[in-house]
């Protein structure tokens, strides 16, 4: 643990993980700046409660000198490591770290963290869920919504802490150690902030960094680059598979998801498939890898079935919305990449009418296309990625261009057939038009229900 008191401690980036490290860092009685490129108006919700707690506040811009007079730098996981203040800070020596980075050095306990490029809030939710309906003390946190620094307090040396880790928070961590650590899948994403596939696939292997003979490593054994990590891997690694038997992990045999703790022990039946109520086969890889987890964590699989069995989608994650005229509503605004889309589009055996489009994100839209060519009956272009996502699956399939939300809806649910699917999975970023993707998903079931009472009425 380190000494705070009395040290001068720049946070950079006021969000909610910001915030919560600047009120942390000032209780344990050190000096502590904030400082945001927002202005002081865009602000003036934070600004009063930090001035309360004597926390000084730079707004609307970076002090050269403010990053160079510190003994610590604390950055949010939305603010590029590369920001030119941050870059002179370090060329002075000074420490630059995360929240997540920041919160490990006092969280007492043990850590499951989970990161990967796709799933990684499913997975945490349910692995929380698992370890929660065992008994363990449990607390989650991390990108799924609450800092991890929050629960420092809360914490004890019986904690499990389940925590949604993203590369943007790996980048930069030192001491961060899981005593089990999974890496879902690495899938092109984010590369508008990390530059190559291989600079955003590092940061995620870091999950492992710290790690050693006594951890463990949950890896996809079906994704090459997840499997690549291997090779890098202090602590002994344990594997997952929709597709084939590991030597030790959680794979699916005869229907049902197995697990076993070493190549020569028999597998175990934790719970068949059927009984998973979340859709499509990532949803198993999900499954499997918070299974694989927990039983690391000592759960026996009759609670780990227990909790699965009860689990349900995580709001605008593949979500059931509702059924009109026999054609059912999904939001899946949450897949913000190409992937996640691809494994929407799969967990459908066709007649999809597909909304794609927001702000792009620098990947290309052609894997998408033997999917759509095998499931998809009409996409409906929305936002800023249109004309991208119209010229590169010109002639697949109908494409209608929408513009708005709203237009797509009305344009896919008067031409779905029942049985049909109408499915909102993007494969974008929000934020040409919403706010995020959660008001993305919100409007779109609103815009879903407006229909149904619609159709109800003209019935
Ligand atoms: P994350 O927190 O990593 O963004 P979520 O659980 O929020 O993951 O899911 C994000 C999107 O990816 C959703 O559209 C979801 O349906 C899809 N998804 C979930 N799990 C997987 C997976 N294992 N592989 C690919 N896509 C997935």
């Amino acid at each position: 643990m380190m000494e705070l008191k009395g040290k001068k401690v720049l946070v950079v980036g006021l969000g909610k993980s910001g915030l919560a490290a600047a009120v942390f860092l000032r209780r344990q009685g050190a000096q502590v700046t904030v400082s945001d490129i927002r202005s002081a108006e865009s602000l003036a919700k934070e600004i009063p409660a930090l001035l309360e707690e004597g926390i000084m506040v730079e707004a609307g811009g970076h002090g050269l000198l403010t990053f160079r007079r510190q003994d610590l730098i604390v950055v949010s996981p939305g603010v590029p490591l590369e920001t030119p203040e941050l870059v002179q800070a370090r060329n002075f020596g000074r420490p630059v770290i995360g929240e997540i980075e920041l919160a490990a050095r006092f969280l007492k306990g043990k850590i499951l963290a989970i990161t990967g490029s796709n799933g990684k809030t499913t997975t945490t939710a349910l692995a929380g869920e698992i370890l929660k309906t065992a008994g363990l003390p449990t607390l989650v946190a991390g990108n799924i919504g609450v800092p991890v620094v929050e629960l420092i307090e809360k914490s004890t040396d019986e904690t499990w802490s389940v925590l949604e880790v993203s590369s943007f928070q790996l980048e930069s961590t030192e001491q961060f150690r899981p005593k089990i650590a999974v890496i879902l899948n690495i899938t092109p994403d984010h590369l508008d902030r990390h530059g190559t596939f291989e600079n955003y696939a590092l940061a995620k292997e870091h999950i492992l960094a710290a790690q050693d003979a006594s951890d463990f490593a949950v890896l996809n054994a079906d994704n090459p680059r997840t499997a690549g990590a291997a090779a890098h891997s202090h602590a002994p690694v344990f594997w997952f598979s929709a597709r084939h038997p590991v030597t030790r992990g959680a794979w699916v045999e005869g229907g049902s998801v197995v697990y076993r703790a070493a190549p020569e022990a028999a597998a175990e039946v934790i719970l068949p498939l059927a009984k998973i109520s979340l859709k499509g086969g990532h949803n198993v890889e999900n499954v499997l890898a918070a299974a694989c987890a927990a039983r690391l964590a000592g759960v026996e699989p009759a609670k780990i079935a227990r909790a699965i069995e009860s689990f349900k989608a995580v709001e605008h994650r593949l979500e059931y919305v509702a059924t009109i005229n026999g054609v059912e509503y999904y939001n899946d605004s949450k897949a913000t990449n190409v992937d996640a889309t691809e494994k929407a589009v799969a967990a459908f055996g066709g007649g999809i009418h597909l909304i794609l489009g927001g702000k792009d994100k620098g990947a290309p839209y052609t894997p998408l296309v033997p999917l759509v060519r095998e499931r998809v009956r009409a996409i409906y272009t929305i936002g800023a990625a249109a004309a991208k996502i119209e010229s590169q699956l010109h002639g697949v399939v109908p494409i209608h261009s929408c513009q708005t939300l709203a237009k797509a809806v009305e344009a896919a649910a008067s031409a779905a057939r029942p049985g049909e699917v109408v499915v909102l999975a993007p494969a974008c970023s929000s934020f040409d038009q919403f706010e995020s993707y959660e008001q993305r998903g919100s409007f779109f079931k609103q815009l879903v229900l407006e229909q149904r009472d619609w159709k109800a009425r003209n019935a």
